[in-house]
């Protein structure tokens, strides 16, 4: 009798105004913001809290990013007076400890930033119900409100063998630097994971089904990190396509490609796409329309075609960047729990950055694309190569490449690309001028600093 009562008792569904599936970078952002606003928020995750940019994205690779740029200048503490030797080489397993750890401190701010906030955390797998609730491990939650943010995830290729390989996730799991590795792909996950283990000491080969990496870049950045990296002792082997993968019996993986084969390799790295992770998650129960490749299609305002559900950030599978999924999951707050009703994210000018060695950064439209989009005699572009003084003393002297492509009359600065030291940094000043839409002349108006290389950008001629 007590336990009867007991159920009838025991709230079937548990309601909230605003449940948010993914507790990864758009879904976390999109929740705190709401409840800032009041709203009562829950966030499901099924993995550790801060998705894939804290634990297998932007801030391990960075770190590991940093290591190389910390080996690349070794060879340059000589030449700048510096007597010492360096002994040992790398140590990787050091590094990863302490990187693991790092993530895990972020992991728990993370969590304590929700419980701060009076977001529900609830943990497991969410699937949606026919009844336009969430299910997580037989538990039902529902609310007004209801945002996908689930993200991507790695595909490998339907290549025998191709299990043999890992993925950027397995990049992180590696417990010591490979001896020899050969990374397949062209985008940017593939170039940046080859520069690091070049630049860490592993013999380091690309695959690339045509003959330049990063190609949806301007051709100027996809033409120089494709030098840069041969330069840089990466083997770029053009044309190439796998065909089969074994495994041997000392552990390392024979290659066979449509170029040849290869022999002795420690670690194959599958970097040619992702997918959405939409798997078991019952979008078709509540007829969530998804686009050729999967994604969820959202109108400008993540709107989702079923109503008050919506969707961003890689799951929606436009500009894969975390801090597109964080302004989309802030504007849909916004919109949704503080009345601003017209707020939603401009996806024109996004800036980007690609950490190739040297670094490359580039935000609106690409010399190609203006030309295309306008008429290539409305389009000047203005281009500069030089060496950065950081090198007056090296011997090595990588060079800095910069363009700049402008409409005429006025000549409105549409793209800004850049290929070298530190340019990393240099971007986002520049994109907010480039999306306020300033123009050539109002960059030479602007006093330069010297001596450094941004000053580049505003002497051009
Ligand atoms: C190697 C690599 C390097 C990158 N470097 C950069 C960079 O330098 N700069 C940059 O801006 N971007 C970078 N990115 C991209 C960036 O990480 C993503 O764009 C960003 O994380 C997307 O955020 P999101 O919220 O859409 O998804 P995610 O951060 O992936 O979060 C989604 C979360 O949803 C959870 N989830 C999925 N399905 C379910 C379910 N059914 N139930 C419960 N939980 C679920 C997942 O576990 C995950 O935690 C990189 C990505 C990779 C792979």
């Amino acid at each position: 009798m007590q336990a009867r009562l007991f159920c009838r008792m025991a709230p079937v569904v548990k309601t909230f105004d605003y449940l948010v599936i993914g507790g990864g970078s758009g879904g976390l952002a999109s929740a705190r913001r709401a409840a800032e606003f009041g709203a009562r928020a829950a966030v499901i995750e099924q993995g550790p809290w801060g998705g894939t940019c804290v634990n297998v994205g932007c801030v391990p690779k960075k770190i590991m990013f940093n290591c190389a740029m910390h080996a690349e200048s070794l060879h340059l503490l000589k030449s700048n007076g510096f007597d010492v030797e360096v002994k040992g080489g790398f140590n990787w397993g050091q590094v990863k400890k302490a990187r693991d750890a790092y993530i895990h401190r972020l992991n728990d701010i993370y969590a304590r930033n929700l419980d701060k906030g009076n977001i529900e955390k609830i943990i497991g797998h969410a699937t949606l119900t026919e009844d336009r609730c969430v299910e997580v491990n037989g538990q039902k939650y529902t609310a007004p409100h209801i945002l996908i943010a689930t993200g991507g995830k790695p595909v490998f290729p339907d290549v025998p063998g191709a299990e043999h390989g890992i993925s950027s996730d397995g990049f992180f799991e590696l417990e010591e630097l490979p001896k020899k590795v050969v990374v397949v792909g062209a985008g940017y996950i593939a170039v940046e994971l080859a520069g690091i283990f070049n630049s860490l000491g592993s013999d380091t080969s690309i695959l690339i089904r045509c003959d330049k990496v990063l190609r949806t870049f301007d051709s100027m950045i996809s033409a120089v990190v494709t030098e840069e990296m041969e330069a840089e002792g990466v083997k770029v082997c053009r044309s190439t396509q796998v065909q089969s993968v074994k495994k041997e019996s000392d552990g390392t993986l024979t290659i066979q490609t449509s170029t040849g084969v290869r022999t002795g390799v420690d670690c194959l790295l599958w970097a040619v796409g992702r997918k959405p992770n939409t798997d078991n998650l019952g979008l078709e129960k509540l007829d969530i329309k998804l686009d050729s490749g999967g994604h969820i299609v959202v109108d400008e305002y993540q709107n989702t075609s079923a109503s008050k559900i919506y969707a961003l950030g890689d799951v929606c599978g436009k500009f894969l960047l975390t801090p597109v999924a964080i302004a989309a999951g802030r504007r849909l707050s916004h919109r949704v729990f503080n009345k601003q009703n017209d707020l939603k994210l401009d996806y024109s000018n996004i800036p980007t950055v690609v950490f190739s060695h040297p670094p490359t950064g580039t935000v609106g439209l690409t010399q190609e694309e203006a030309e295309k989009q306008y008429s290539p005699d409305r389009v000047r572009v203005y281009k500069t190569t030089f060496t950065p003084m950081f090198y007056a003393l090296s011997d090595k002297k990588a060079k800095c490449h910069m363009k700049l492509v402008c409409l005429r009359p006025d000549e409105k600065v549409l793209g800004v690309h850049m290929v070298g030291l530190a340019v990393d940094e240099m971007l986002q000043g520049f994109s907010v001028a480039v999306k306020m839409g300033a123009t050539k002349a109002q960059f030479d108006e602007t006093v330069a600093i010297h001596p450094t290389s941004s000053e580049e950008l505003v002497t051009m001629r």
